[in-house]
């Protein structure tokens, strides 16, 4: 597969053999993690897979690539300077232009010199005699450190479909989070594209606009939304500006961790007929994400649940010319949102083009990869080039890429065999200085994730902080403290309707994958409140040691 490679030149200069943190990643949170820890006077090692920084919008290089949280929102916070001095283009930003942005901002604040790049972690031991964390790369690099941060990211493990064949065919092939760094040319070339998440469609509308023709393999029709994609006038963007610090505190306390959503009171099921009608049209014009928000039980009842549902397939339908092909991708038995609702740039119009062709392949599955194509159960689809967007063994997949262990014989992935465990989704008993940036437990991935990134990487720095000034040398989540908040996070999360759904945050998505839904539904403004009064308390639920504090 095209782009995965990364195996240039190490620039070593960055290597330092013993450090007070190691940080595995730099993409938002790697670098926000860097940076703040600096400040702090602390040593510290970045070591990243990729050959720059970025992480996500590395890596996403693929046509329509965008963010789906506004421009605007989806940025950081913590520096005044940095969020007047950029200037955001789009209302939705390209992956380019996020990735100018985080290039701007490592290089603003000085930051790649304590990163290896092009260098991947393998294995993290940790030394209960000595507390502190030994760090190994693939390449063989050793790093010892007191803390570990994994900022290794939600959506980093890119998941290639097991389909039989996938590595036979000759053609090019591609997946979109490992997508080449030069421009990739489709025109005139047949193509695949197999998935039609998030990923997918956006892709699928840029390809389609150069190929030949296209095929696209369709498992499970998608409810996307119209992005409302435009270019920002300068008059909005310094009116924000101007109001920027409350905007963003209205973000950090809010339920998504975006300020410009709504804050619903009322039921679906109170509204009559006609007044829903108005209030998800005024939404579906508005674009965005925050459709799901219109009534405050969509993601808890089903009966409300169908009203925006129905009212989103009606909407897809009127997209599509043909009545047939309309059908076909709409979603008809899965309640919108549990698996991540889509935001789109003409995709349905897409299937209006004569060189698109939709292949329902649950009704005629895909059989095998072949040399040539793709091979169905009632034809085989021969292909210049292929593209799997079959996104992510998310959430756990990246961490638990690396072998970690205690020298007592405790290993992450044992422990996580049945599913994530953790304390707040930042520390996993057992694992003393070890902690995890928007890891399983936390609103990660039903937020805007940078909001949730500078939350946990403040909450992460205040407390090495404490540590430090206590002269601490440990800190642990409790066994009990972990029980108590899987339950929790459970708990919530079973009264909603994303337990219905085959989604990846389910872990659906990856054959074995324990059944387990992963982040925390609570909300990012109610989740906050709880790490900060932890905080404030003495960091219950932990047990600290080493020093003055136990
Ligand atoms: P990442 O950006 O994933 O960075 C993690 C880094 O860790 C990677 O560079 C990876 O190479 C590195 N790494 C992992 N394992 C290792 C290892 N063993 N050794 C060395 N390095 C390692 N979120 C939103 O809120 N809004 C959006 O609009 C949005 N759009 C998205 C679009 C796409 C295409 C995708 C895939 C995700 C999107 N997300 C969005 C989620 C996005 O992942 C986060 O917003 C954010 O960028 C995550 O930053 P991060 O630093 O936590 O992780
Ligand atoms: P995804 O949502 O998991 O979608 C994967 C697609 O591939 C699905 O349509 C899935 O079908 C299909 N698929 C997987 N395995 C298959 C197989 N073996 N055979 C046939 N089809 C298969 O992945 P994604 O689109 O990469 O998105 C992942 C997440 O990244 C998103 O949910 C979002 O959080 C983030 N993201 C955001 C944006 C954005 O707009 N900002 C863009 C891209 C990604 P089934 O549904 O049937 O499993």
């Amino acid at each position: 597969m095209s782009g995965q490679s990364n195996g240039s030149s190490k620039d070593l200069t960055a290597l330092k053999s013993n450090v007070d943190v190691v940080v595995v990643g730099a993409g938002f949170a790697g670098l926000y993690m860097l940076h703040r820890l600096r400040c702090m006077g602390l040593c510290v090692q970045v070591i990243e897979a990729g050959s720059d920084v970025g992480g996500t919008w590395f890596w996403n290089r693929y046509p329509g690539a965008r963010c789906d949280v506004e421009s605007m929102e989806y940025s950081y916070s913590f520096s005044e300077d940095l969020q007047q001095e950029w200037n955001w283009t789009e209302r939705y930003a390209t992956q380019p232009e996020i990735l100018k942005y985080i290039n701007h901002v490592a290089d603003r604040f000085d930051l790649r010199r304590d990163v290896l790049f092009n260098t991947r972690v393998s294995s993290a031991l940790f030394d209960e005699a000595t507390s502190r964390w030994t760090v190994s790369t693939q390449s063989g690099e050793v790093i010892k450190t007191q803390f570990c941060v994994m900022a290794t990211g939600c959506l980093s493990a890119a998941k290639p479909p097991e389909i039989i064949g996938r590595d036979l065919f000759k053609g090019a092939s591609y997946h979109t989070g490992l997508w080449p760094h030069e421009p990739v040319d489709f025109t005139g070339k047949t193509v695949g594209v197999i998935g039609t998440g998030s990923s997918g469609i956006q892709t699928i509308p840029e390809v389609a606009k150069q190929a030949g023709h296209l095929f696209v393999f369709q498992r499970t029709p998608t409810f996307s939304l119209p992005a409302g994609n435009r270019a920002l006038k300068h008059t909005e963007v310094q009116e924000i500006k101007q109001n920027y610090v409350d905007l963003r505190q209205r973000a950090r306390v809010s339920p998504t961790g975006v300020a410009s959503y709504p804050l619903p009171t009322l039921s679906a099921l109170e509204a009559t007929l006609q007044e829903r009608e108005v209030a998800y049209e005024f939404r579906w014009q508005a674009g965005g994400t925050a459709y799901t928000r219109t009534y405050k039980d969509i993601m808890l009842v089903a009966e409300s649940n169908e009203t925006a549902a129905d009212f989103a397939r009606r909407k897809i339908q009127s997209r599509v010319s043909d009545p047939v092909l309309a059908e076909k991708l709409t979603p008809r038995d899965i309640h919108i949102g549990t698996k991540r609702l889509c935001l789109d740039t003409q995709y349905f119009e897409t299937f209006n083009r004569d060189n698109v062709s939709l292949v329902d392949i649950r009704s005629t599955p895909i059989q095998e990869i072949t040399e040539v194509g793709v091979k169905t159960s009632d034809a085989e689809y021969k292909l210049d080039a292929l593209i799997f967007a079959t996104g992510f063994d998310a959430m756990t997949g990246a961490i638990l890429n690396i072998d970690i262990r205690t020298t007592s014989g405790l290993s992450l992935a044992e422990k996580w065999r049945s599913g994530p465990l953790t304390y707040l989704g930042l520390m996993t008993a057992g694992f003393p200085n070890l902690f995890m940036v928007t890891g399983p437990g936390s609103p990660s991935v039903l937020s805007n994730v940078v909001v949730s990134i500078e939350q946990h990487v403040e909450w992460i720095s205040d407390c090495i902080q404490h540590l430090t000034k206590n002269s601490c040398t440990q800190i642990e989540a409790t066994q009990t403290a972990e029980n108590n908040w899987v339950a929790h996070v459970n708990q919530l999360a079973n009264a909603t309707l994303f337990m219905n759904a085959n989604s990846w945050y389910l872990g659906a998505n990856v054959p074995g994958k324990p059944r387990v839904f992963m982040p925390y539904v609570g909300g990012v403004g109610r989740y906050r409140e709880e790490c900060t009064a932890i905080a404030n308390n003495g960091y219950t639920g932990f047990q600290i040691s080493g020093s003055t504090k136990t």
